[in-house]
């Protein structure tokens, strides 16, 4: 039983269902809240409603993005040949903070897990390979997270293109075994980049 009126009560246990938010945080957020202008809690409700209403997946890469094809996908400048897979949207962006990668991504959204039931057809291999078909790739740079899901994942990718005759790589120097990429510095990052091996 909660000691909260019930609308709070609502407010503090839907915002512990958020990642690294904890019952205490979810309480001091809560609270904050219901100190903030009304003008102000509207704006932050109205941002998670058109965030979740307008963000879609990029036709082409599977990142996230608010038209049909993301910004990456869609500059002209960048190197077609090249493509760095990636588990989630927020790798693109660290990848990008490097400045040095000019080639295009793929999100998977997601990488294979059997302990909580995310098979390959859960996360976007297939439109992976779709591309392979459409387009001349001659390197794909696997840089999954270097954690048990991450290199499983890496590992059912390199089997599936390696007979396509095209060149696979995955990134290995600098980032932590365990560790996040989304959370890497750029050198780190950079690092790795120069670091990849063929695999
Ligand atoms: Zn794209």
């Amino acid at each position: 039983m909660s000691f909260y009126a019930a609308p709070i009560a609502k407010l503090i246990d839907e915002l512990s269902k958020l990642p690294g938010v904890g019952s205490k945080t979810a309480q001091r957020l809560a609270f904050h809240i219901l100190n903030m202008p009304s003008g102000e809690v509207e704006q932050l409700s109205g941002a998670i409603i058109s965030a979740k209403r307008n963000i879609k997946h990029c036709r082409i890469c599977c990142n996230i993005t608010d038209s049909e094809v993301c910004s990456i996908c869609g500059n002209p400048k960048r190197d077609e040949g090249l493509i760095c897979v990636v588990e989630d949207p927020k790798d693109v962006v660290a990848m990008e903070r490097t400045r040095e990668y000019k080639g295009m991504y793929h999100v998977l959204n997601g990488a294979i897990s059997p302990m909580e039931g995310i098979g390959p057809e859960e996360i976007r291999i297939k439109e992976l390979l779709k591309r392979l078909g459409q387009q001349e790739v001659k390197e794909i740079i696997l840089a999954t997270n270097p954690n048990i899901e991450g290199e499983a994942t890496a590992m059912y990718i390199s089997r599936l293109i390696k007979p396509m005759g095209i060149k696979v790589t995955r990134i290995a120097h600098g980032i932590p075994v365990g560790g996040d990429l989304e959370y890497a510095d750029e050198v780190t990052l950079m690092k790795a980049m120069e670091g990849r091996r063929e695999v």
